[in-house]
């Protein structure tokens, strides 16, 4: 089947009702129908049908869609909206190709994400920038306003050396079973501290657990930004990597990357047999806390006390995305002491998905203004998430605060007795 025709196909569900208006954040800013899902619907029926031709506002209509979902959790037609926005932009990534530049920076960090050496490599040097004195200097002299990067440079998190995991650890106590360990392209840079937890709490469960040497990215950045080949060769990457184990789960920490891997099935397969391997990968895939919420949890194990005070961030690609509630609630309220409650607002996108927050900044920091907002005003001591990408860019809006802002099995696994 052409793009063309799924687009056709996809977007003939949608009935024009206009009930996903009130939910789009981009209408919400804009008022304009074609921020809207229902308009960027019809820009893209326009499109496949040969009615309007790809241009430059076509482009920046889609380019400001975040993937928040909101349009297709509230849509009573079901249209499947984020496939529809992945085919859409394939099919104007072909039709109107980006400026060279802009491709060739695109390339740059999908390449970049696809090789752990590479990342490791660019972490030593993003580590020498920041304990050197060098990034002291560069944010004094000026530089970043002059090039236009102060709120690139403003994202980095501190850094740490990236970690080499072993390809398993295993279970302390009595046995409860076996999961793999998703860990993604930046885990083992930027999200140790949540894969060091999660292999603490579930050894201590009784689970062991194995990490793929040969895992790769999940394939999220290329496949929203059309590029769907990359994605079929980073899932290629991932399926084989994982083919061969008998685990009762394949477990995730983030929950965007996870929305993705559940979404494997639909990618352009080459064949049925991969198809069905997709398949096969994508039912055995678990987002942590829903794991963790399903498992038995031994009478023996214990938590030190922590009085603090938690808000519980739900990111849209673990509501809309996943279709999940609020697991970490009930697993965080094993902690004594701890005063856990909602983060108001959690229907509204923070703006830190995927590449939003470096592709469309205005957008996405008047989001996450909002969504600072409603962190000061509820007065937490930490803030969770599942997802790494809001968790650091709410981080990077927060300074100079005292808010830790940290996955939620980080709580788990440092009151662990
Ligand atoms: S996407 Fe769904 S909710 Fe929105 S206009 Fe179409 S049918 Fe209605
Ligand atoms: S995914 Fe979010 S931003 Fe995009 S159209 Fe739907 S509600 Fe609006």
């Amino acid at each position: 089947m052409s793009l063309q025709s799924k687009i056709l196909d996809l977007a003939d569900r949608c009935v024009k009702c206009g009930l996903c208006l009130p939910s789009c954040p981009t209408y919400q800013q804009t008022l304009n129908e074609n921020e809207s899902p229902r308009g960027r619907i019809a820009l893209l029926q326009g499109l496949a049908a040969g009615q309007l031709q790809a241009s430059r506002s076509l482009h920046q209509h889609l380019a400001r869609c975040m993937n928040c979902r909101n349009c297709e959790r509230i849509c009573p037609a079901e249209v499947q909206y984020e496939q529809l926005l992945d085919h859409g932009r394939s099919l104007l990534a072909e039709k109107y190709p980006a400026s060279r530049f802009a491709r060739w920076l695109k390339h740059a960090s999908l390449a970049l994400l696809s090789r752990r050496e590479r990342i490791n490599r660019l972490n030593r040097l993003l580590r020498f920038y920041q304990r050197s004195g060098l990034q002291r200097l560069v944010r004094f002299s000026g530089l970043l306003r002059l090039t236009n990067t102060r709120h690139l440079e403003s994202l980095l998190p501190p850094l740490k050396t990236a970690r080499h995991y072993a390809s398993r650890y295993l279970y302390i106590g009595e046995p409860q079973g076996r999961v793999a360990l998703f860990s993604g392209c930046l885990g083992t840079t930027l999200e140790q501290d949540t894969l060091n937890a999660t292999i603490i709490l579930l050894n201590r469960l009784g689970f062991s657990v194995d990490i793929g040497k040969a895992q790769t990215c999940c394939g999220a950045l290329a496949r929203h930004n059309g590029e769907a080949q990359q994605a079929v060769t980073l899932a290629r990457q991932n399926l084989a990597s994982f083919a061969n184990g008998n685990w009762d789960a394949i477990v995730y920490t983030a929950s965007g990357c996870g929305a993705h891997l559940l979404n494997y099935p639909s990618l352009p397969w080459p064949d049925e047999s991969l198809r069905q391997q997709a398949e096969t990968f994508s039912r055995q895939t678990r987002e942590i806390t829903a794991f963790l919420s399903e498992i038995d949890w031994p009478e023996t194990l214990k938590f030190t006390p922590l009085h603090k005070r938690v808000a519980v961030h739900e990111p849209c690609s673990q509501r809309n995305g996943l279709r999940q509630a609020d697991l970490a609630t009930p697993l965080l309220r094993r902690i004594p002491g701890l005063e856990v409650g909602s983060l108001p607002g959690n229907a509204q996108c923070c703006g830190g998905g995927g590449s939003y927050m470096l592709t469309q900044p205005v957008t996405a920091q008047r989001l996450r203004a909002e969504k600072l907002k409603a962190i000061e005003a509820a007065h937490p001591d930490i803030v969770v998430s599942t997802n790494p990408g809001c968790a650091l860019y709410l981080a990077a809006g927060l300074p100079a605060s005292n808010i830790r802002i940290v996955h939620p099995v980080v709580l788990l696994a440092e009151q662990l007795v």
